[in-house]
């Protein structure tokens, strides 16, 4: 498996402390806030672990799968494989996210989550790739900002390999192209 990466983009340490910073940032925002921290499923998992042992105040968390966006970019329609278990009406909702890349994903379910009337939506991205947005979106945290490469590693995949590597890496073009 490590054999299939080119590079290490950013190691395991760097992530720890890029998440103590993150941590303190969020547990000071949300501290008497009782947050709802949302992961969407898949590639969030390993980022979702580390993050919120790194916010130690009253929280919940959830989490949703959306397979792909449908519709145009206004209507706001997204297909829920899973959806949240918890109402967040009059909460506040914490969205964590994996990658930003094109923004089509997230922007339609911050839409769909605001139809729900909570009390806040915040986004706070482990990677953001700002060269590859179409849409209008932005995210509040941003763990690292990357170039235009395709990432795997910590809960990010190919083909639905490599999640579980440590560290995020690049992968070798072989890889794509076998
Ligand atoms: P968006 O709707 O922002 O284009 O899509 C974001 C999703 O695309 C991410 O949640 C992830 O599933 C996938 N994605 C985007 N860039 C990468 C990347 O570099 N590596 C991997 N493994 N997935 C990516
Ligand atoms: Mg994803």
């Amino acid at each position: 498996m490590e054999n299939c990466i080119e590079r290490v983009l950013i190691s395991e340490e760097e992530i720890q402390k890029r998440l103590a910073e993150l941590g303190k940032e969020l547990a000071a925002e949300y501290q008497d806030k009782n947050p709802i921290f949302v992961g969407v499923l898949k590639g969030v998992v390993v980022f979702f672990a580390d993050m919120i042992r790194h916010i130690p105040i009253d929280c919940q968390i959830d989490f949703m799968s959306i397979s792909s966006y449908l519709g145009t970019q206004t209507t706001g329609v997204v297909n829920v494989k899973k959806d949240l278990d918890v109402d967040i009406s009059g909460r506040h909702v914490v969205i964590l996210e994996d990658v930003l890349d094109s923004g089509n994903t997230l922007k339609h379910t911050v839409a769909l989550l605001k139809t729900r009337n909570p009390a806040s939506v915040k986004i706070v991205t482990f990677l953001d790739k700002p060269a590859r947005r179409v849409v209008d979106i932005t995210a509040d945290y941003v763990g690292f900002e990357i170039p235009d490469e395709f990432v795997v590693g910590y809960g990010l995949d190919y083909d639905e390999r490599f999640r579980n590597l440590p560290y995020v890496g690049i992968l070798k073009r072989s890889v794509y192209e076998k």
